[in-house]
């Protein structure tokens, strides 16, 4: 019997166990519970020369991979930024495979590019940011900001930069990208990808809040232009992945137009709030900005995979990016050819989970998701805040919680020894999985609600467990 012919079979079997899984994985640790080299010692041996029975190859992934799966899929995942992947996203997915579409020119999938156009230009305005953008799905917010990034650095074409690059040249003075302290290292690869250095990001302080403070970034740029520096972007974070603040943008948008720099919004994870009416705020001045990026696989329930970039000025995107050789030279005209505006060529048929995701929950059933998390997250903060020897550790505004267990008379060195401890002891029970982060030198515990199943009593569950863990007193 050939693949194809059992692949029926094959498949009816998988959506089950999918099914089960989906409904049942609340049974299985959220964390894997392995130690490093088990799985690799499970699955290794000489590559195989013959063919085996997919049976066997199924079964194998059940039994020998699963056990080295953290799950993401549960409900009590609760670490960095949780998310879901829905049966929407699973069955555009699945579609996807079996298509096997690349929307790398126009012609080789003329769907893809035009759903791409659709969905892109549908989350615009469901997030507020109004029209007059040019919209593109990529994997993740490290190629978005990449890409913002590498626009930003094309966007003053008589500098030729796409021709005669950065280096060597004593003609271009240093390129600046300022954000905050708490910006995510997205900026730092894109600035070390892109030959503008370490050494050119220029952290802006925070308020008291951890946003960036617009005074000083006011004063930063003025400064560096006083030395001769060329400030290239700002890049202004709406959801920090250590405390989710929201920077000032409508402050930040102002000093980008008044200094012409570019600005791109990081909105990874709180871009997806805006979605509910009451959280738009969230993107409020992100309409002014250069390039935007949101991750649907973030918080918008889609399978990972599934960054959103906006950009204005798609000629600077286009400069850093368009080389069309002869194969890939088409006749179709008034087309967008999606690999002209990425450094990728080949791409998977991305928009299609999230025209599916947007469509089977609407706007209205992706901001009841958000809503309750948000409830969730306030909940939770005021379980911390009601009980002693733990404190909420930054204001909570949308669905992360950064608290710690701080009894009076710790020194700071063993309270973030106790806070170590307790996570370490959490997670390694599987009943819960958060993880933590740096304020002010000392280690908080991040409980971030971003799960689609998700309730309040997995998120009592994890504070059960938290409390359990911490040091008894005498
Ligand atoms: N930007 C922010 C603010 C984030 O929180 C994250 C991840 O948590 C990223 C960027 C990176 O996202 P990705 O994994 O899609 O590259």
């Amino acid at each position: 019997m050939s693949f194809d012919d059992a692949f029926a079979t094959h498949a009816h079997e998988l959506v089950d166990w999918i099914a089960t899984y989906l409904r049942d994985v609340e049974q299985y640790p959220v964390r894997a519970q392995t130690a490093p080299g088990d799985i690799a010692r499970a699955v290794d041996g000489p590559p195989p020369e013959e063919p085996e029975p997919l049976d066997e190859i199924v079964a194998d992934v059940r039994d020998k991979l699963l056990p080295g799966i953290t799950h993401w899929q549960h409900p009590a995942f609760l670490a960095w930024f949780a998310n879901t992947a829905t049966t929407p996203g699973i069955l555009a997915e699945m579609f996807a495979a079996a298509l096997n579409a690349n929307g790398m020119v126009w012609a080789s999938s003329p769907a893809a590019s035009e759903l791409e156009h659709v969905t892109m230009r549908w989350l615009g305005e469901l997030l507020g940011l109004g029209t007059g953008w040019f919209g593109q799905i990529t994997d993740t917010a490290s190629t978005s900001t990449l890409l913002a990034l590498a626009a930003a650095r094309e966007s003053d074409a008589s500098l030729d930069i796409r021709e005669r690059g950065l280096a060597g040249r004593a003609d271009l003075p240093a390129f600046r990208i300022y954000t905050s302290e708490f910006a995510h290292t997205v900026v730092d690869k894109a600035a070390m990808t892109l030959g503008i250095g370490l050494a050119n990001i220029v952290r802006v302080p925070v308020d008291s809040e951890y946003r960036m403070r617009p005074g000083e970034l006011a004063r930063l740029i003025a400064a560096d232009r006083a030395s001769g520096c060329r400030p290239m972007a700002v890049v202004g974070v709406s959801g920090t992945t250590s405390v989710a603040s929201i920077d000032p943008l409508p402050a930040i948008a102002d000093i980008c137009a008044q200094e012409k720099v570019w600005m791109h919004v990081d909105a990874a994870y709180a871009g997806s709030a805006a979605i509910a009416p009451e959280f738009r705020w969230v993107l409020e001045g992100a309409e002014r900005a250069d390039s935007v990026s949101v991750n649907p696989h973030k918080w918008l329930v889609t399978p990972i995979g599934c960054s959103a970039l906006w950009v204005r000025d798609v000629a600077a995107l286009r400069r850093a990016f368009t080389v069309v050789p002869e194969f890939l030279k088409t006749s179709a005209r008034d087309v967008t050819d999606f690999h002209d505006v990425g450094f990728q060529l080949g791409r998977p048929f991305r928009a299609l989970k999230l025209w599916m995701v947007l469509r089977a929950y609407g706007a209205r059933g992706l901001a009841q998701i958000i809503r309750a998390h948000c409830a969730l997250a306030q909940r939770f903060a005021e379980w911390v805040r009601a009980e002693p020897d733990w404190e909420v550790a930054a204001p909570v505004h949308l669905s992360l919680v950064c608290f710690r267990y701080a009894p009076a008379g710790l020194a700071p060195e063993q309270a973030d020894a106790a806070n170590t401890a307790i996570l370490e002891s959490v997670n390694r029970s599987g009943r819960a999985f958060l993880s933590h982060t740096k304020l002010g030198g000392r280690i908080v515990l991040r409980l971030a609600v971003g799960n689609a199943r998700t309730e309040e009593r997995h998120v009592r569950a994890a504070w059960e467990a938290l409390r359990e863990a911490a040091p008894r007193k005498m």
